[in-house]
């Protein structure tokens, strides 16, 4: 008897941004194993049957990624289907990279069900287009996270590359991402929005200057975004048409 895992990308939130893919792999579990950041409304379409585990690593507290791996495999070996949902993409800053790699390791047959990562679909419910002609030639994802003191990024360098910045997990090292920017030569009133719990009922938007991050009202989970396009709100302008019309 063998059983499975499906590595599936939940998306921001909002249960209508799942996949279909994901929808089908959610319904056929055995069991799904869940971050925290998992939308209720996308746990709310598990069907009652499902055992479901929570392994939300929350700051402070959680469970280690080495059980997730070890729970897992178990889990497939007792000849689950096992739906290991996460929030966003599973392939950014997911770890759905790691746990596929111990899943290979121990033999157990896996498939990858990319989602909507909230690096694109949380500027997009602020009406902001990531790239944009003429405005923005690419977009940098990174992490704002930082391990032993250290950053993993190098914001300086970052600085003068001249794309979007979108930071996820960002929130506490906003002051130093933003001090670190500027340093970099990004200047004071560079546009920046930080889009708090995008696609649920606790979305909030705040938008500002480079020399106001530090000091913005935003708590996780939040997608921070720096650059020309953090201006725009493209959902504005077309409520004006809408309304000229
Ligand atoms: N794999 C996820 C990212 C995991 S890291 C993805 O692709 O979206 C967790 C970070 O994602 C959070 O700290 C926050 O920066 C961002 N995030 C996740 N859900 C979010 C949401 N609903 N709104 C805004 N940011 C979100």
């Amino acid at each position: 008897m063998t059983g499975s895992v499906a590595l599936v990308g939940a998306g921001p939130g909002d249960p209508d941004l799942l996949t279909i893919r994901a929808l089908r792999a959610i319904e056929s579990a055995d069991v799904v194993v869940h971050d925290a950041l998992v939308g209720a409304g996308v746990l709310d379409l598990v069907p009652a049957h499902v055992e479901q585990i929570d392994v939300g690593k929350r700051p402070g507290r959680g469970v280690p990624q080495e059980l997730i791996c070890t729970l897992l495999v178990e889990l497939a070996r007792q000849g689950k289907r096992v739906v290991r949902v996460k929030g966003g993409d599973p392939f950014v800053f997911g770890r759905g990279g790691e746990e596929a790699l111990v899943l290979a390791d121990a033999g157990v047959d896996f498939e990858v069900v990319p989602g909507i990562t909230s690096s694109v679909a949380a500027p997009a419910a602020a009406g902001i287009p990531v790239t944009h002609r003429g405005v923005s030639a690419g977009v940098t994802v990174v992490t704002g996270h930082r391990r032993a003191g250290e950053h993993d990024v190098d914001w300086r360098s970052l600085a003068r590359v001249g794309t979007t910045i979108v930071v996820l997990m960002g929130v506490s090292q906003r002051a130093t991402i933003a001090a670190e920017l500027r340093a970099g030569g990004l200047t004071d009133d560079t546009p920046v929005a930080a889009i708090q719990s995008a696609t649920t009922d606790n979305e909030t938007i705040w938008r500002g200057r480079l020399d106001a991050l530090a000091d913005a009202p935003v708590d996780s989970p939040a997608t921070i975004v720096i650059g020309a396009v953090a201006a725009m709100d493209v959902t504005a302008a077309r409520a004006f048409v809408t309304s000229g019309a």
